[in-house]
Protein backbone atom coordinates (compact mmCIF):
# COMPACT_ATOMS: atom_id res chain seq x y z
CA UNK A 1 0.00 0.00 0.00
CA UNK A 2 0.81 3.55 -0.43
CA UNK A 3 1.88 5.76 2.73
CA UNK A 4 3.44 9.07 3.50
CA UNK A 5 5.95 8.22 6.36
CA UNK A 6 8.27 10.70 8.71
CA UNK A 7 11.62 10.42 8.68
CA UNK A 8 13.01 13.65 9.63
CA UNK A 9 12.29 17.30 9.71
CA UNK A 10 11.39 18.17 6.09
CA UNK A 11 11.95 14.86 5.02
CA UNK A 12 8.44 13.02 4.43
CA UNK A 13 8.53 10.15 1.67
CA UNK A 14 5.50 8.84 -0.01
CA UNK A 15 6.35 4.89 -0.46
CA UNK A 16 5.30 1.55 -0.49
CA UNK A 17 4.61 -0.34 2.44
CA UNK A 18 3.21 -3.66 3.34
CA UNK A 19 -0.79 -3.69 4.66
CA UNK A 20 -0.92 -3.99 8.26
CA UNK A 21 -2.12 -6.94 9.70
CA UNK A 22 -4.68 -5.95 12.97
CA UNK A 23 -3.61 -7.87 15.98
CA UNK A 24 -5.79 -8.87 18.83
CA UNK A 25 -8.39 -6.57 20.20
CA UNK A 26 -7.72 -4.41 16.72
CA UNK A 27 -9.37 -3.09 13.69
CA UNK A 28 -7.77 -2.78 10.50
CA UNK A 29 -9.61 0.36 8.17
CA UNK A 30 -9.31 1.61 4.78
CA UNK A 31 -8.64 5.15 5.39
CA UNK A 32 -11.35 7.54 3.31
CA UNK A 33 -10.40 10.82 4.74
CA UNK A 34 -7.51 11.97 7.02
CA UNK A 35 -7.85 16.00 7.03
CA UNK A 36 -4.52 18.01 7.85
CA UNK A 37 -4.03 20.37 10.38
CA UNK A 38 -1.06 22.62 12.23
CA UNK A 39 0.72 19.69 13.99
CA UNK A 40 1.38 18.05 11.19
CA UNK A 41 2.82 20.91 10.01
CA UNK A 42 4.52 21.66 13.33
CA UNK A 43 5.79 17.51 12.65
CA UNK A 44 6.69 18.17 9.41
CA UNK A 45 9.05 20.98 9.93
CA UNK A 46 10.60 20.58 13.39
CA UNK A 47 9.59 16.67 14.40
CA UNK A 48 8.30 15.73 17.31
CA UNK A 49 9.91 14.14 20.76
CA UNK A 50 7.10 11.56 21.26
CA UNK A 51 7.86 10.77 17.37
CA UNK A 52 10.54 8.13 16.71
CA UNK A 53 10.54 7.94 13.15
CA UNK A 54 9.54 6.58 10.16
CA UNK A 55 6.08 6.70 11.26
CA UNK A 56 2.78 7.48 8.97
CA UNK A 57 1.49 11.14 9.98
CA UNK A 58 -2.01 11.89 10.03
CA UNK A 59 -4.70 12.28 13.01
CA UNK A 60 -7.51 13.08 11.94
CA UNK A 61 -8.90 10.03 10.89
CA UNK A 62 -11.93 8.54 8.87
CA UNK A 63 -12.47 5.48 6.82
CA UNK A 64 -13.74 1.90 6.76
CA UNK A 65 -13.89 -1.20 8.89
CA UNK A 66 -12.35 -3.92 6.60
CA UNK A 67 -10.98 -6.66 9.16
CA UNK A 68 -11.29 -7.34 12.81
CA UNK A 69 -8.37 -8.89 14.72
CA UNK A 70 -8.22 -11.32 16.45
CA UNK A 71 -11.00 -11.02 19.41
CA UNK A 72 -12.54 -7.83 18.27
CA UNK A 73 -16.13 -7.34 19.20
CA UNK A 74 -18.09 -4.37 18.17
CA UNK A 75 -17.33 -3.75 14.93
CA UNK A 76 -17.92 -5.33 10.93
CA UNK A 77 -16.09 -4.98 7.86
CA UNK A 78 -18.31 -2.22 6.16
CA UNK A 79 -18.85 0.08 8.73
CA UNK A 80 -18.14 3.84 8.45
CA UNK A 81 -16.07 5.12 11.76
CA UNK A 82 -14.13 8.14 13.28
CA UNK A 83 -10.90 7.37 15.01
CA UNK A 84 -9.81 9.79 17.89
CA UNK A 85 -6.34 11.51 17.95
CA UNK A 86 -5.39 11.43 21.40
CA UNK A 87 -5.79 8.19 23.21
CA UNK A 88 -6.23 8.43 27.37
CA UNK A 89 -5.02 5.65 29.24
CA UNK A 90 -8.19 5.01 31.07
CA UNK A 91 -6.50 3.53 33.92
CA UNK A 92 -4.93 6.38 36.00
CA UNK A 93 -6.14 9.01 38.96
CA UNK A 94 -6.75 11.47 36.10
CA UNK A 95 -9.09 9.52 33.54
CA UNK A 96 -10.85 8.13 36.84
CA UNK A 97 -11.51 11.67 37.98
CA UNK A 98 -13.32 12.04 34.20
CA UNK A 99 -10.71 14.34 32.65
CA UNK A 100 -8.96 12.04 30.06
CA UNK A 101 -7.92 14.98 27.71
CA UNK A 102 -5.06 15.73 30.19
CA UNK A 103 -4.29 12.06 30.98
CA UNK A 104 -0.48 11.48 31.80
CA UNK A 105 -0.28 9.05 29.71
CA UNK A 106 -1.73 10.20 26.86
CA UNK A 107 -0.75 9.02 23.36
CA UNK A 108 -1.72 9.57 20.03
CA UNK A 109 -2.64 8.35 15.98
CA UNK A 110 0.18 9.64 13.94
CA UNK A 111 3.11 10.01 16.83
CA UNK A 112 3.19 6.65 18.86
CA UNK A 113 1.03 4.84 16.08
CA UNK A 114 1.09 4.51 12.58
CA UNK A 115 -1.73 7.46 11.22
CA UNK A 116 -4.04 8.17 8.27
CA UNK A 117 -1.91 9.51 5.71
CA UNK A 118 -2.07 5.59 4.29
CA UNK A 119 -4.08 3.70 2.30
CA UNK A 120 -5.14 1.60 4.96
CA UNK A 121 -4.51 1.92 8.95
CA UNK A 122 -4.48 -0.75 12.11
CA UNK A 123 -6.66 1.12 14.85
CA UNK A 124 -4.74 -0.67 18.10
CA UNK A 125 -6.50 -1.99 20.71
CA UNK A 126 -6.16 1.21 23.17
CA UNK A 127 -7.91 3.02 20.94
CA UNK A 128 -11.07 0.61 21.51
CA UNK A 129 -10.60 0.10 24.73
CA UNK A 130 -11.06 3.52 25.67
CA UNK A 131 -14.39 3.99 23.08
CA UNK A 132 -12.28 5.76 20.96
CA UNK A 133 -14.18 4.53 17.57
CA UNK A 134 -17.04 5.99 16.65
CA UNK A 135 -19.92 4.72 14.38
CA UNK A 136 -20.42 7.53 11.22
CA UNK A 137 -24.04 8.98 11.51
CA UNK A 138 -25.93 8.19 8.51
CA UNK A 139 -25.91 11.77 5.88
CA UNK A 140 -22.19 12.80 6.93
CA UNK A 141 -19.75 11.92 4.57
CA UNK A 142 -15.77 10.05 5.66
CA UNK A 143 -14.80 14.39 4.94
CA UNK A 144 -16.95 15.72 7.48
CA UNK A 145 -16.21 12.80 9.93
CA UNK A 146 -12.68 13.64 9.51
CA UNK A 147 -13.07 16.92 10.94
CA UNK A 148 -14.81 15.49 14.01
CA UNK A 149 -11.85 15.44 15.92
CA UNK A 150 -10.23 19.21 15.65
CA UNK A 151 -13.98 19.52 16.47
CA UNK A 152 -13.82 17.42 19.76
CA UNK A 153 -10.90 19.71 20.86
CA UNK A 154 -12.75 22.59 19.99
CA UNK A 155 -15.93 21.40 22.25
CA UNK A 156 -13.72 20.65 24.74
CA UNK A 157 -12.17 24.29 25.23
CA UNK A 158 -15.73 25.65 24.80
CA UNK A 159 -16.62 23.28 27.90
CA UNK A 160 -13.91 24.66 29.79
CA UNK A 161 -14.47 28.07 28.86
CA UNK A 162 -18.21 27.93 29.47
CA UNK A 163 -19.33 29.54 26.11
CA UNK A 164 -22.96 29.99 26.59
CA UNK A 165 -26.04 31.75 25.60
CA UNK A 166 -26.02 35.27 25.40
CA UNK A 167 -21.98 35.65 25.40
CA UNK A 168 -20.10 37.61 23.30
CA UNK A 169 -17.39 35.83 22.16
CA UNK A 170 -13.80 36.64 20.48
CA UNK A 171 -11.98 34.55 18.49
CA UNK A 172 -8.41 35.61 17.82
CA UNK A 173 -6.69 33.48 14.90
CA UNK A 174 -8.71 32.64 11.62
CA UNK A 175 -7.32 29.46 10.57
CA UNK A 176 -9.53 26.03 10.44
CA UNK A 177 -10.15 25.64 14.66
CA UNK A 178 -10.83 29.10 14.61
CA UNK A 179 -13.19 28.92 12.38
CA UNK A 180 -14.76 25.81 14.64
CA UNK A 181 -14.67 28.07 17.54
CA UNK A 182 -16.88 31.06 15.86
CA UNK A 183 -19.66 27.99 14.30
CA UNK A 184 -19.84 26.03 18.10
CA UNK A 185 -19.90 29.57 20.05
CA UNK A 186 -23.07 29.90 17.67
CA UNK A 187 -24.16 27.13 17.96
CA UNK A 188 -24.17 27.10 21.31
CA UNK A 189 -25.94 30.57 21.09
CA UNK A 190 -23.34 33.36 22.04
CA UNK A 191 -24.71 36.67 20.89
CA UNK A 192 -22.41 38.13 19.29
CA UNK A 193 -18.74 36.39 17.67
CA UNK A 194 -15.99 38.61 16.70
CA UNK A 195 -13.10 36.51 14.38
CA UNK A 196 -9.53 38.64 14.88
CA UNK A 197 -6.42 37.92 12.77
CA UNK A 198 -3.44 39.01 11.47
CA UNK A 199 -3.49 38.05 7.73
CA UNK A 200 -5.98 39.85 6.19
CA UNK A 201 -6.58 37.31 3.31
CA UNK A 202 -7.08 34.42 5.94
CA UNK A 203 -9.74 36.93 7.63
CA UNK A 204 -11.66 37.49 4.48
CA UNK A 205 -11.61 34.05 3.46
CA UNK A 206 -12.55 33.17 6.84
CA UNK A 207 -15.27 35.34 7.45
CA UNK A 208 -16.60 34.96 4.40
CA UNK A 209 -17.51 31.43 5.33
CA UNK A 210 -18.44 31.71 9.23
CA UNK A 211 -19.66 35.65 8.68
CA UNK A 212 -18.60 37.05 12.34
CA UNK A 213 -20.60 40.28 14.01
CA UNK A 214 -17.16 41.75 12.87
CA UNK A 215 -14.24 40.67 11.61
CA UNK A 216 -11.04 42.80 12.96
CA UNK A 217 -7.56 42.38 10.72
CA UNK A 218 -4.90 42.75 13.23
CA UNK A 219 -2.63 43.90 10.97
CA UNK A 220 -4.17 47.76 10.79
CA UNK A 221 -6.36 47.60 13.70
CA UNK A 222 -5.66 47.36 17.51
CA UNK A 223 -7.99 44.58 18.24
CA UNK A 224 -8.21 45.38 22.01
CA UNK A 225 -9.32 49.01 21.54
CA UNK A 226 -11.83 47.51 18.72
CA UNK A 227 -13.35 45.03 20.68
CA UNK A 228 -13.88 47.23 23.49
CA UNK A 229 -15.46 49.84 21.29
CA UNK A 230 -17.89 46.62 20.08
CA UNK A 231 -18.65 46.20 23.44
CA UNK A 232 -18.98 49.89 24.53
CA UNK A 233 -16.12 49.20 26.49
CA UNK A 234 -17.81 46.07 28.54
CA UNK A 235 -15.13 43.56 27.26
CA UNK A 236 -15.67 40.32 25.63
CA UNK A 237 -17.67 37.38 27.90
CA UNK A 238 -15.25 34.64 26.22
CA UNK A 239 -11.81 35.69 24.32
CA UNK A 240 -10.39 32.23 22.60
CA UNK A 241 -6.94 32.51 21.51
CA UNK A 242 -6.96 29.88 18.58
CA UNK A 243 -3.76 30.99 17.63
CA UNK A 244 0.38 30.28 18.38
CA UNK A 245 0.52 33.95 19.43
CA UNK A 246 1.29 34.99 23.50
CA UNK A 247 0.85 38.43 21.48
CA UNK A 248 -2.96 37.00 21.37
CA UNK A 249 -2.81 35.48 24.89
CA UNK A 250 -1.87 39.29 26.01
CA UNK A 251 -4.52 40.74 24.15
CA UNK A 252 -6.89 38.82 25.16
CA UNK A 253 -6.67 38.91 28.84
CA UNK A 254 -6.97 42.56 27.98
CA UNK A 255 -10.03 42.60 25.80
CA UNK A 256 -12.19 40.69 28.67
CA UNK A 257 -14.96 41.69 29.96
CA UNK A 258 -15.47 41.67 34.25
CA UNK A 259 -16.34 38.31 35.11
CA UNK A 260 -14.43 37.10 31.59
CA UNK A 261 -13.44 33.67 30.30
CA UNK A 262 -10.22 33.30 28.12
CA UNK A 263 -8.91 30.16 26.65
CA UNK A 264 -5.29 29.41 26.14
CA UNK A 265 -6.55 27.16 23.32
CA UNK A 266 -3.63 27.09 21.06
CA UNK A 267 0.32 26.63 22.48
CA UNK A 268 2.50 28.53 22.06
CA UNK A 269 6.44 27.63 20.97
CA UNK A 270 7.83 26.02 22.94
CA UNK A 271 11.36 28.07 23.06
CA UNK A 272 8.66 31.25 23.87
CA UNK A 273 6.13 29.81 26.55
CA UNK A 274 6.40 32.87 28.56
CA UNK A 275 3.89 36.06 28.91
CA UNK A 276 3.28 38.94 30.47
CA UNK A 277 0.34 38.98 32.30
CA UNK A 278 -1.40 41.64 34.32
CA UNK A 279 -2.24 39.70 37.57
CA UNK A 280 -4.34 42.27 39.08
CA UNK A 281 -6.37 42.39 35.87
CA UNK A 282 -7.32 38.53 37.04
CA UNK A 283 -7.79 39.79 40.14
CA UNK A 284 -9.98 42.82 40.54
CA UNK A 285 -11.89 41.49 37.49
CA UNK A 286 -12.71 37.76 38.31
CA UNK A 287 -11.30 36.28 35.20
CA UNK A 288 -11.10 32.80 34.41
CA UNK A 289 -7.87 31.61 32.44
CA UNK A 290 -8.66 27.89 31.28
CA UNK A 291 -6.40 26.14 28.78
CA UNK A 292 -7.45 22.95 25.99
CA UNK A 293 -5.23 20.14 25.27
CA UNK A 294 -6.95 17.85 22.79
CA UNK A 295 -10.15 16.47 23.48
CA UNK A 296 -11.58 12.89 25.56
CA UNK A 297 -13.20 10.31 23.20
CA UNK A 298 -16.62 11.25 24.02
CA UNK A 299 -15.75 14.38 23.15
CA UNK A 300 -15.57 13.24 19.54
CA UNK A 301 -19.02 11.33 19.76
CA UNK A 302 -20.11 14.56 19.87
CA UNK A 303 -18.68 16.11 17.65
CA UNK A 304 -20.03 14.16 14.91
CA UNK A 305 -23.57 14.56 16.56
CA UNK A 306 -23.06 18.27 16.09
CA UNK A 307 -21.82 18.24 12.38
CA UNK A 308 -24.77 15.05 11.73
CA UNK A 309 -27.68 17.46 13.24
CA UNK A 310 -26.36 20.44 11.08
CA UNK A 311 -25.19 22.67 14.16
CA UNK A 312 -21.98 22.87 12.65
CA UNK A 313 -21.37 22.76 9.55
CA UNK A 314 -17.67 21.94 8.41
CA UNK A 315 -18.33 20.52 4.85
CA UNK A 316 -17.43 24.24 3.59
CA UNK A 317 -14.67 24.62 5.99
CA UNK A 318 -12.41 22.16 3.49
CA UNK A 319 -10.98 24.30 1.14
CA UNK A 320 -8.38 21.62 -0.51
CA UNK A 321 -9.18 17.95 -1.06
CA UNK A 322 -6.16 16.21 -2.64
CA UNK A 323 -4.78 12.63 -2.78
CA UNK A 324 -1.97 10.50 -0.69
CA UNK A 325 0.44 11.76 -3.61
CA UNK A 326 -0.80 15.29 -2.65
CA UNK A 327 0.65 15.63 1.12
CA UNK A 328 3.28 17.64 0.98
CA UNK A 329 1.15 20.13 -1.01
CA UNK A 330 -1.45 19.59 1.32
CA UNK A 331 1.12 20.73 4.24
CA UNK A 332 2.74 23.34 2.04
CA UNK A 333 -1.20 24.59 2.10
CA UNK A 334 -1.68 24.46 5.21
CA UNK A 335 1.55 26.46 6.18
CA UNK A 336 0.69 29.65 3.42
CA UNK A 337 -2.42 30.24 5.13
CA UNK A 338 -4.00 29.67 0.98
CA UNK A 339 -6.48 26.94 2.62
CA UNK A 340 -8.80 26.41 5.70
CA UNK A 341 -9.36 22.81 6.04
CA UNK A 342 -6.89 20.29 3.82
CA UNK A 343 -7.84 16.56 3.65
CA UNK A 344 -6.30 14.09 1.89
CA UNK A 345 -8.91 11.84 0.49
CA UNK A 346 -9.24 8.41 -1.08
ZN1 LIG B 1 -5.01 18.01 14.31
ZN1 LIG C 1 -5.02 8.18 32.12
Amino acid sequence: MKVARFYAPGDIRLEQAPEPDPGPGELKLRVRNCSTCGTDLKIARHGHHHIDPPRVLGHEIAGEVVALGPGTTGFAPGDRVQVIAAIPCGRCAVCDRGRPSVCPNQESMGYHYDGGFAEFTVVPEKVLRVGGVHRIPDGVGFDEASVAEPLACVRNGQDLARVGSGDVVVVIGAGPVGCLHARLARARGAAQVHLVELNPDRLARAAELVAPDAAIDASTTDPVAEVLRLTGQGGADVVITAAASGQAQQQALRMAARSGRISFFGGLPKDSPIIECDANLVHYRELTIVGANGSAPVDNQRALQLIASGEVPVRDLITHRLGLDGVLDALEAVRTGAAIKVTIEQ
